[in-house]
């Protein structure tokens, strides 16, 4: 793993939350996205070499619906960005974790992802994430 790509933070209204996050930064989000496939809107803010990542759950079915109706908004993942995603959870499966996915999916930010379980992480979600060039 290279370093932290960024860090996900669950929310219940996004709109708000990127104004109290603009406020908190003293910059706006750099993208806004929504990603169909995953049930969740996202914006994006750049953090130096990091950035944070604000989820919204679209419906019901979304993992951020139910991660807030479990745990309440916070911190909800946090991703790695990796060079090469197929050989990455490859050798995490061979140590032992579980992946939440088979194959890579896309994700936002023009990226190909991941998840880890957070049942053999210590209870952290985590994400692996690699740019789609
Ligand atoms: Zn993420």
């Amino acid at each position: 793993m290279l370093k932290i790509e960024h860090l996900g933070i669950a929310v219940k209204n996004l709109e708000q939350s990127n104004m109290l996050f603009t406020k908190l930064f003293g910059k706006a989000p750099y993208k806004l996205e929504t990603v169909a496939s995953e049930h969740v809107s996202t914006s994006f803010f750049m953090m130096g070499d990091s950035k944070i990542e604000l989820l919204e759950a679209t419906n019901t079915d979304s993992p951020i619906a139910k991660f807030i109706e479990k745990k309440g908004e916070g911190i909800h993942h946090i991703a790695f960005e990796v060079s090469d995603i197929y050989a990455e959870m490859k050798r995490l499966k061979s140590e032992g974790f579980t992946l939440l996915s088979e194959e890579p999916k896309k994700g936002a930010d023009n990226k190909l992802i991941c998840f880890l379980h957070p049942k053999t992480s210590n209870g952290v979600l985590i994400e692996l994430c690699q740019e789609i060039k």
